[in-house]
């Protein structure tokens, strides 16, 4: 198995968006599944924790990406014990899981594989490569510079010389466009589930669009899944009433499986999240990878390199792309979401604010928070005087 679109028969069971939405909601059982019957049938399963890990590579050597990102308070009292409290849930929820030995997904993993970003992270994958199999990428975290590029390319080189040792499969170049091929197959149908939001009726809530998000990328069923909704979808009964709410844009931190409370309380409250800017939403999939580019190591690094994560510097890309997501899906307030203890999204909040305020003339929310639900009232009174604001606005 060289590449992840030749696995598996497609669904042909569902024919109507309400059924494609119920395959979503056994996500986690579905990808439970099709990896526990590629580990029994001789292929690896990697773990991944960061939109900057190449996927293609680790599909072109045969493998299963998976990711292990965490989203649940329940685990972080064991990932306290030996982590300091004070750092953000996400990377607690994930160690937590290790030490519990509870996420089935990190128990399968023949190896995990760790980046350079944020601090946190990257202390927090020396402590789990003591007992699991761990390799790191050094991410550069100047962006959009000549020498950063060089070395990241190095690193993707040095990644896939990795993989083929460790895994024992051989990584052509043939694997290689044909796993740059289901990416972009992938990123494209995403991007046009994504796109359906613009409409002033979107046919889906925030919180429905994030569900159709997958821990394993290019599932089959997934993808045939993605293509049923975006024909069907635009006829769906029962759409969100969007006439009474407010169009939220979301910006920030990733909101990964299991950690959606903002986002309930957002959509809770009178609102309809139309775009989501961050690492779950649109920001991985706004860029494919070239397919006819010479050299597909090459195109694979430009591509994962022009990501605009917080933890690059000047991240201006960023402003850039919330400019476009603007006047593409016309909210009528931004909401960053920032977990507690992420550094690098909360200074850049400020960049955020001031563009949102004072460039676009929309209002702006930032919520601070964790995986704990003892602010969620408070969060719902912040976010509906968001609304109020944003109402006042429209009519003034
Ligand atoms: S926000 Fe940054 S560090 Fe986190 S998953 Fe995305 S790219 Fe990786
Ligand atoms: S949310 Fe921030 S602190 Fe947490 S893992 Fe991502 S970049 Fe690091």
């Amino acid at each position: 198995m060289t590449d992840c679109s030749s696995t598996g028969p497609p669904n042909s069971g569902a024919s109507s968006a309400e059924d494609s939405l119920a395959w979503f909601s056994h996500m986690i059982g579905n990808c439970l599944e099709y990896a526990t019957a590629a580990k029994s049938g001789g292929r690896p399963v990697v773990g991944i924790m960061c939109e900057y890990c190449p996927r293609e590579l680790i599909f072109a050597a045969g493998a299963v990406p998976v990711c292990l990102c965490g989203g649940h308070a329940s685990t972080i009292p064991a990932a306290e014990r030996d982590l300091p409290s004070n750092l953000c849930p996400l990377i607690k929820s994930t160690y937590g899981f290790h030490v519990q030995r509870s996420n089935p997904f990190l128990e399968m993993a023949d190896l995990i594989v760790a980046e350079t970003t944020c601090d946190g992270k990257k202390k927090m994958f020396e402590l789990l490569a003591e007992s699991r199999p761990t390799y790191l990428m050094e991410l550069p975290q100047r962006a959009n510079d000549a020498h950063g590029r060089r070395h990241w390319l190095r690193e993707v080189h040095r990644f896939r010389d990795f993989l083929q040792s460790h895994l024992r499969m051989e990584i052509t170049d043939a694997g290689l466009r044909r796993a740059i091929a289901a990416m972009n197959q992938e990123r494209r149908l995403r991007r046009g589930l994504a796109a359906l939001m613009q409409s002033d009726a979107p046919p889906l809530t925030g919180l429905e669009l994030l569900s159709l998000k997958s821990s394993i990328s290019c599932l089959p069923d997934d993808l045939a899944h993605y293509e049923r909704l975006i024909a069907t979808l635009p006829e769906r009964t029962g759409k969100p009433d969007a006439s009474s709410r407010a169009r939220v844009l979301l910006t920030g931190v990733p909101v990964v499986h299991g950690a959606e409370r903002v986002m309930q309380i957002i959509e809770d409250s009178g609102g309809l999240i139309v775009c989501q800017e961050n690492c779950t939403g649109l920001k991985p999939l706004l860029d494919d990878v070239d397919e006819m580019a010479p050299d597909p190591l090459l195109a694979i690094a430009d591509r994962y390199y022009a990501l605009h994560c917080s933890v690059m510097t000047p991240n201006t890309r960023r402003l850039d792309v919330l400019r476009e997501l603007a006047a593409d899906y016309r909210p009528d307030c931004v909401i960053e979401l920032i977990w507690q203890s992420c550094l690098t999204y909360d200074v850049e909040s400020f960049f955020v604010r001031r563009l949102v305020e004072e460039e676009l003339g929309l209002p702006y929310l930032r919520i601070e928070t964790d995986y704990s639900p003892s602010d969620s009232e408070r969060i719902a009174v912040r976010v509906q005087a968001l609304y109020e604001t944003a109402r006042a606005r429209s009519v003034g």
